[in-house]
């Protein structure tokens, strides 16, 4: 049903399911006895978080933050809100930030230098999507996925409009579902 709205798939349910198994392998070298509080970014995060906790073997905590961006639908002003914070203190804790696609950079920009204000011992960010032709801000990810050309994507988290967080893969949209809306 949500498959006649995609114009083209630019990554598969089976790509994603193996570079999870691969970012899991490096994660649990990396986070072997660091207890690490894993931060997911709601709600884009979600799907993802799912899959590269479980393939991280390493003790491990999960906390969820919410942001949005000040700013109309399609001009961001960079500034970025706490909508949920965290309920973990993470003073002296390790930090890794959990995020669908990094575009602007803006977000995460705000979230790391948020939890070095906290006293994090750490902060390192794992990303789904990078979107390098986006970037506003200096800011690069520690684990990424797959890059992305300087296109909307859906699928596996991301949405339009909030639809199509549920689908299996990463695709891009037909024009005509922008223009029916
Ligand atoms: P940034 O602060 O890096 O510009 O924005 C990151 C957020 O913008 C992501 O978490 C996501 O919600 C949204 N975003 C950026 N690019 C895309 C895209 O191609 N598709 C969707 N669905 N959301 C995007």
């Amino acid at each position: 049903m949500l498959e006649k709205d995609i114009e083209r798939v630019l990554i598969t349910q089976e790509e994603i399911q193996v570079r999870c198994k691969e970012l899991g392998k490096e994660l649990t070298e990396n986070y072997q006895d660091k207890n690490p509080l894993v931060v997911g970014v709601l709600k884009g995060a979600v799907p993802f978080m799912a899959d590269i906790i479980r393939s991280i073997d390493a003790y491990l905590e999960l906390d969820f933050m919410d942001v949005s961006s000040y700013g109309n639908a399609t001009v961001s002003s960079g500034e970025v809100k706490i909508v949920k914070d965290l309920d973990t203190n993470v003073e002296g804790r390790d930090l890794l930030i959990v995020e669908d696609i990094i575009d602007s950079g803006r977000t995460l920009a705000y979230l790391v230098d948020l939890f070095k204000y906290r006293k994090a011992n750490s902060v390192k960010i794992v990303t789904l999507l990078d979107k390098p032709e986006g970037r506003v801000v200096d800011i690069e990810a520690d684990y990424i996925g797959f890059n992305v050309p300087n296109e909307f994507v859906v699928g596996y988290g991301l949405d339009y409009a909030e639809a199509y967080r549920n689908l299996p893969y990463i695709g891009v949209l037909k024009p005509s579902v922008y223009q029916s809306n």
